[in-house]
């Protein structure tokens, strides 16, 4: 009805007209009370028009006032509207803040969760490492526990003595080289080891390890394999101290693992990439790895569980292939394995040509 301003002053005027009629009648009536209203010539006509005149009168001003109300109003909206460029800006302006706002609030928040996320991670992993490392710790405590009190409750079997020593001995080097390797890898994951790289010679650092594991190869009636020309040099830039802890660590898995019968054997190739690196396979044919177990053997402290059950006597930390993973990766290369349960596994890793 605001956008009709005359309907206003219509029913102003329609309904006011009466009341001033009356209005009119009544004062009349007021001037001479004394007299009967029959007796009184009253100027009906004159109050009508008067009475119309005043009606008008008001639901006009009722509608200029209307007027000036709507049109002040409207002329500063059309004012906003018709500068176009002023508005469109003012309206851009007001919406990069609310955006800008709303992407500072976002990228806050987005911040937070994955910090909140990584703590999580993170304390996931420490609690993880603390209940593994306590596994690890308890047998050999245990096991040098038990012998040490079957010793001082008295054994007179000297040999009986002796084999308990020397199996109390094997779980005090068990945990030597839990903590060796510990340190190694603590030292390897807070960046705190440098490599020395230097130039030298694959071929030997490969018949090396071998020769280090000469008794055990020969004890297990592995037969090793030499996929590679021993009288190359195949020159590599490396840290050799490192890279000797990887490829004892690969080749001692595969003689550890194997399946301790008759036709056992072990790998070792070595393949010029081409791109400027070498690739060392290190492939046997022992007890393999559980396929839902391939993914996580590189994590600290992961042992598949089935290679442990069918092979009981293994003993291991579970930290030979992080190291080994960490190293390679220290020297900007990878390390991949391929496995079959009950078929053999394959382990690879790059290194870069001198
Ligand atoms: P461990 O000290 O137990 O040998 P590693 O980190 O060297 O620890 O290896 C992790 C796990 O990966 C082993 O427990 C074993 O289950 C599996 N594994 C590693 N190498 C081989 C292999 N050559 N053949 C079969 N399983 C292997």
């Amino acid at each position: 009805m605001l956008d009709r301003p005359e309907r206003i002053a219509f029913f102003i005027g329609a309904l006011l007209g009466p009341v001033v009629w009356f209005a009119m009648l009544a004062a009349l009536q007021l001037n001479e009370p004394q007299l009967p209203l029959a007796s009184i010539e009253v100027p009906y006509l004159e109050i009508t028009l008067l009475s119309i005149l005043i009606a008008s009168a008001t639901a006009f001003l009722a509608e200029y006032l209307m007027r000036r109300f709507l049109y002040s109003r409207l002329l500063k909206i059309y004012k906003t509207i018709s500068n176009q460029n002023q508005f469109q800006s003012s309206l851009l302006a007001d919406a990069e803040e609310i955006g800008k706002a709303e992407m500072e609030v976002t990228s806050y928040v987005m911040k937070k969760s994955a910090e909140l996320s990584n703590l999580r991670m993170y304390d996931d992993v420490r609690r993880e490492f603390i209940a593994n490392l306590s596994h690890e710790l308890r047998t050999p405590i245990f096991s040098i526990q038990g012998y040490l009190l079957t010793l001082i409750d008295g054994v007179k079997d000297p040999k009986i003595r002796k084999d308990y020593l020397k199996k109390a001995s094997r779980n005090v080097e068990r945990m030597i080289r839990l903590v060796q390797d510990m340190d190694v890898l603590a030292r390897l994951e807070s960046d705190r080891l440098v490599l020395q790289k230097e130039e030298y010679s694959l071929t030997e650092q490969i018949e090396d390890a071998l020769e280090q594991m000469s008794d055990r190869i020969a004890q297990q009636g592995i037969t090793v394999v030499r996929d590679f020309d021993p009288e190359a040099d195949c020159a590599v830039f490396a840290d050799p101290e490192r890279m000797d802890q990887v490829v004892l660590n690969l080749i001692s898995n595969a003689v550890k693992y194997s399946r301790g019968e008759a036709g056992g054997f072990l790998r070792i190739a070595i393949e010029d990439s081409g791109d400027r690196t070498f690739t060392v396979l290190v492939e046997d044919n022992g007890v393999g790895i559980p396929k839902e177990d391939i993914g996580r053997v590189f994590e600290r402290f992961f042992r598949a569980d089935r290679s442990r059950t069918q092979t009981k006597k293994i003993t291991g930390t579970g930290l030979g292939l992080a190291i080994v993973k960490h190293i390679v990766e220290a020297h900007g290369h990878s390390v991949k394995v391929i496995s079959t349960l009950n078929e053999g596994s394959e382990f690879s890793f790059t290194i870069a040509k001198a």
